[in-house]
């Protein structure tokens, strides 16, 4: 029997955590946070940091094979147990910077926003004057949910940069029709597929819709899943690469498809997957780490929706934490999953839970997403 490791405890790691145990694979998760929802929710949780030796010499121990719910973690204490790494340590290390990323894809003829690396130590403002504007300054490395991300419309701006050693990139702002993501599955003996293209709305950038199809024309869809598995197929990826595109305009006002980032583990996006395709990203990947074979995720019919459920949704209700009145549920027979993660603390913008819902198309998906949330604000506890 196969025993897998998780490092970190998030949802991701959770949701993933449950589909090892459907194959009766034996799961050890490392997690800093006793609040987490793998710490809340499973046995088998180290409650210790990702950057320890030792910690990670007995997580190790306990596992054949591990993979990990976030790009943003250590690398270098890794690196002694690379070779049980799934995807590898040098994917890992290629998608937690985006420097690195970037000259990946460029190397490959990938098509980026136009960009330019200020390495640490290197005056941000200077290069960013010769940038240009309106520009995004995005922090190297550790940047998630548009954390670590400033928009510079002019010099003005330059001052909310904060200061101190860290590396940038600069990148141009492109005019966005649509965001997607494409996430492809790839097994030990090279066989992949790739999901469906989702199309991700976001709101504060973080992850608000996910919806699919997306409503884009085949072609495009086509010409991002021929993308991202060639990504993944260049990088090597053994395992789950989540491959996120732009479709959006330069300087010359051409609507293209644009790789924007990568992550090599399951996503926020690919939620949606647990209702909406034959196989989810959590299957995909718990089937590659356990060495079950892999077969085609296929999309059911209909339209699909993820939508998130933040803390300020809990705050909205009057609670700070525990359950969420679901009670407006009930006038939304189209939703058909409320996943919740057991964060004992609602916090603004903090990701709380999602829910999915099927509709006859994605429009009415993506409507009926809406108008339930909207329906849970109006929830409010006596
Ligand atoms: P994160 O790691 O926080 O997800 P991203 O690079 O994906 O960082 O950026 C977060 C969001 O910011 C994107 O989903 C998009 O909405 C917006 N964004 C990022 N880069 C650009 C760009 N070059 N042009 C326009 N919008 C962008
Ligand atoms: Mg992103």
């Amino acid at each position: 029997m196969a025993r897998v490791g998780i490092l970190g405890g998030g949802q991701l790691g959770l949701m993933l955590a449950e589909a090892l145990r459907k194959l009766n694979t034996e799961v050890v998760v490392i997690e800093p946070d006793a609040e987490a929802p793998c710490a809340q929710r499973l046995a088998n949780v180290m409650q210790r940091p990702l950057d320890d030796a030792a910690a990670l010499a007995e997580f190790f121990s306990r596992c054949d094979v591990a993979t990990y719910d976030s790009e943003n973690i250590p690398s270098d204490p890794l690196a002694p147990h690379a070779a049980k790494l799934v995807p590898s340590l040098e994917v890992l290390r290629v998608s937690q910077d985006r420097a690195k990323e970037k000259a990946f894809l460029a190397s490959r003829g990938f098509r980026l926003a136009a960009s330019r690396v200020v390495a640490p130590g290197e005056d941000v403002r200077a290069a960013a004057k010769a940038f240009g504007f309106p520009c995004i300054a995005k922090s190297l490395r550790g940047g998630y949910d548009g954390k670590g991300q400033h928009r510079l419309q002019g010099e003005a701006d330059l001052a909310a940069l904060p200061a101190g050693p860290s590396g940038w990139v600069l990148e141009e702002v492109l005019t966005l029709s649509a965001e997607l993501s494409c996430i492809v599955a790839r097994s030990g003996d090279r066989r992949d597929f790739t999901f469906p293209v989702f199309e991700n709305l976001h709101q504060h950038h973080i992850l608000d819709l996910t919806v699919v199809p997306a409503r884009i024309t085949p072609a495009l869809q086509q010409e991002a899943r021929e993308a991202a598995l060639a990504v993944a197929r260049a990088l090597g990826v053994v395992g789950l690469l989540t491959v996120e595109f732009f479709i959006g305009a330069g300087r010359d006002g051409v609507q293209r498809l644009y790789v924007n980032e990568l992550a090599p583990r399951v996503h926020n996006s690919g939620h949606v997957t647990r209702q909406a395709c034959t196989v989810s990203q959590f299957d995909a990947l718990a089937r590659i780490c356990s060495g079950v074979p892999l077969s085609s995720p296929e999309l059911h019919g209909g339209g699909w929706c993820m939508g998130q459920l933040l803390g300020d949704l809990w705050l909205a209700q009057g609670r700070t934490g525990g359950p969420l009145d679901l009670s407006a549920w009930k006038d939304f027979p189209e939703v058909v999953d409320v996943y919740l993660y057991g964060k004992r603390e609602a916090r603004s913008r903090r990701k709380m839970g999602h829910f999915v819902v099927h509709a006859p198309t994605a429009d009415q998906a993506a409507a009926r997403a809406v108008a339930f949330r909207e329906a849970l604000v109006r929830v409010r506890r006596p």
